[in-house]
């Protein structure tokens, strides 16, 4: 199945120069969810998973699933002021301003092996952002897994030495 082909690129959106990579028109396609879906549980099934972690908000609709097809739980990554618990927060700058991501102080237990998945890997900024709530509240990266790679904007260097998985590049 060519899971590429059901990705939409639109030219110019959302300011003039960035080509978008739309996942919509691949979550619509039943079999292409799923085998996304499975591909990216397949990469993190060997590596002894105790949770999964996406960030806010096409990380959920991809991390949700991974953890089911995993059988393990789920860890949502918000914006500041949504989680209603105590929260460990990471704010990082933005080309104007700042912004700020959290999550649970309670959610992962020291020394859960945590795979954080997300739709789409693009400077690494947030991915970098979530590594880090995860190791402030004790728990073990044991791999970072994507649906699309922008490789040009070449966040895996950012990111390394963790391993990473994704489905479909972009050069
Ligand atoms: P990064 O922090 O620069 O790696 O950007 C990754 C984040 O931006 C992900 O959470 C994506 O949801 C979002 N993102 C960046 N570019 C695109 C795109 O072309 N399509 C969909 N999401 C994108």
């Amino acid at each position: 199945m060519d899971l590429r082909q059901k990705i939409r690129v639109v030219d110019d959106f959302p300011e003039p120069g960035i080509s978008f990579k739309d996942i919509t028109t691949l979550l619509c396609d039943g079999p292409s969810f799923q085998s996304a879906i499975r591909q990216i549980a397949d990469f993190g099934r060997p590596r002894a998973i105790d949770l999964v972690v996406g960030p806010e908000a096409r990380g959920f609709v991809i991390g949700a699933p991974t953890a089911y097809a995993l059988g393990v739980g789920f860890v949502p990554i918000r914006k500041p002021g949504k989680l209603p618990g105590v929260t460990i927060r990471k704010d990082y700058q933005l080309e104007y301003g700042r912004d700020g991501l959290e999550i649970h102080a309670d959610a992962i237990q020291p020394g859960q092996r945590v795979f954080i998945v997300d739709d789409l890997l693009a400077t690494g900024g947030t991915i970098h952002s979530c590594i880090e709530l995860v190791e402030r509240s004790g728990g073990i990266v044991a791999g970072l897994g994507f649906l699309i790679e922008l490789q040009y904007l070449e966040g895996r260097k950012k990111l390394a030495p963790y391993e990473i998985f994704s489905l479909i590049q972009y050069e």
